[in-house]
């Protein structure tokens, strides 16, 4: 079975967001060379999941089956798969392939493929196949695009780190902050800015959340162990801050960065390489992110109440617990 989210406007449109209905999963295709087939057992509710069902960015290929932070199980291998045997516990993310001959590809930064594809709601190598996501029993994909969850993370809350997990770290590693002593300023406390906390506070920074919620302070600092909070909204404290980061059009006084040498960058996720180094390095520390597990049947409500911000931090979805073991 899998969860079909369907074109916004027909019969099955609630609330102003598409229902879900259940399917029998289309075949998935035949292994090919490097092929592994994984059993879903749990699946994030990343933003981007919702931005696809409602068609925000104009580019949804319904119906979509969403989900792009994928741990499961192998269940079996195509030929030449060297990496995984069945039984191993992995993670999918967000792309599921790559042209493999760019520079990108060819310098470990699949992730800025100009060919990548997406693992929902993409278009698959033969340039017809639309993919699917992880709201569904097995995703088939190539094992180079496939990572190993530590044994020591609980697989539920393993599940995010593939894609708002790898989207901090990433950007962290790539430019030098995980070093002692660094400071890290986080804004906004989500599905993304926990895990910023909890991977900038690991790396041994110094962590200063900012959000528009004076709310939030206790979580951010007694709870995620932030060591400094403050107030977006509040005009005094953000004089303080350097370099803010509004929500768009971006826009930045140049005095603020030239003199300093400052740079403002952009991440995209992080490739293969940066996700296993990632789950790795929370394996040893034993980061995962906070979720509210739920069934397949509360999908649509997840979807609502994620909408409204009304999650802390991040819906995953027991996939394989709702299918039960004969589906
Ligand atoms: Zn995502
Ligand atoms: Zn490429």
């Amino acid at each position: 079975m899998a969860l079909f989210f369907s074109r916004a406007g027909d019969n099955y449109e609630h609330n102003g967001l598409p229902l879900i209905r259940c399917q029998k999963h289309p075949k998935q295709r035949v292994l090919r060379d490097g092929d592994v087939t994984i059993k879903v057992l749990f699946c994030g509710v990343c933003h981007t999941d919702l931005h696809i069902i409602k068609n925000e960015w104009g580019n949804a290929m319904y119906p979509v089956v969403p989900g792009h932070e994928v741990v499961g199980v192998v269940t079996d291998v195509g030929p030449g798969v060297t990496k995984f045997t069945a039984g191993d516990t992995v993670g999918v993310g967000y792309f599921i392939d790559s042209c493999r001959t760019c520079e990108s590809c060819s310098t470990g930064h699949e992730n800025y493929c100009p060919n990548v594809v997406l693992a929902s709601n993409g278009v698959d190598r033969d340039g017809v196949t639309t993919t699917q996501g992880g709201f569904s029993d097995v995703v088939v994909v190539d094992q180079h695009y496939v990572v190993r969850i530590p044994p020591s993370l609980p697989l539920d809350g393993a599940a995010p780190l593939l894609c708002a997990g790898v989207t901090v770290y990433s950007p962290m590693v790539e430019y030098g902050l995980n070093v002692p002593g660094k400071r890290l300023g986080v804004v906004g406390l989500g599905g993304l800015g926990h895990m910023a906390v909890k991977f900038g506070k690991a790396f041994g920074m110094a962590v200063t959340v900012i959000s528009s919620s004076p709310a939030k302070r206790d979580e951010a600092i007694e709870r995620l162990g932030a060591d400094e909070f403050l107030v977006s909204r509040d005009t005094e404290q953000m004089k303080m801050v350097l370099v803010g980061v509004p929500s768009k059009p971006l826009e930045l006084p140049a005095f603020a960065v030239c003199p300093s040498g400052k740079r403002v960058a952009g991440n995209g996720v992080g490739s293969v390489g940066d996700c296993q180094a990632m789950l790795d390095f929370a394996g040893q520390h034993g980061i995962t992110a906070d979720i509210e597990l739920v069934r397949m049947d509360y999908v649509n409500t997840a979807i609502e109440r994620l909408e409204r911000n009304d999650v802390r931090y991040r819906f995953v979805v027991d996939v394989a617990g709702s299918l039960g073991p004969a589906a």
